[in-house]
């Protein structure tokens, strides 16, 4: 069910515009607006779930998820070489846009600190 303020539903929905790097009936990968590393790509579901808490009782979206994550991996050409995915879940984590999303990261060696 989209949300109508939700940005995410939008881009989903085909009403906001991204840059579509995979399209599956309920999964959508787009590339981020900000990106972190030279490939950073967000992968959602096209339905509203406000974060993993929510996702991780639909355990065949999930997978459909995790699947294209690295579908996007593959796509990117960053499967073989590593990629980081993160889904920053709440406040503390800094989740700003409160429809689920995985974030793809790769493209050059990255450090590893939470701060
Ligand atoms: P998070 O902080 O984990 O909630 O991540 C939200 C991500 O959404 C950030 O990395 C933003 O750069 C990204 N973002 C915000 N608006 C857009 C947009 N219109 N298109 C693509 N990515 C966006």
């Amino acid at each position: 069910m989209a949300v109508p303020e939700c940005l995410f539903c939008g881009i989903a929905a085909g009403e906001i515009p991204a840059t579509v790097v995979l399209d599956s009936p309920r999964t959508l990968a787009f590339r981020d607006i900000n990106p972190k590393t030279p490939t950073h790509v967000l992968v959602i579901p096209k339905a509203h779930y406000p974060s993993l808490a929510t996702l991780a009782v639909e355990e065949s979206l999930l997978a459909e998820l995790v699947a294209q994550v690295h579908e996007v991996a593959r796509a990117e050409g960053i499967a073989d070489t590593g990629y980081r995915v993160v889904f920053n879940t709440g406040g503390h984590a800094g989740q700003s846009v409160d429809h689920v999303h995985a974030h793809v990261l790769g493209g050059r060696p990255m450090s590893w600190s939470p701060g």
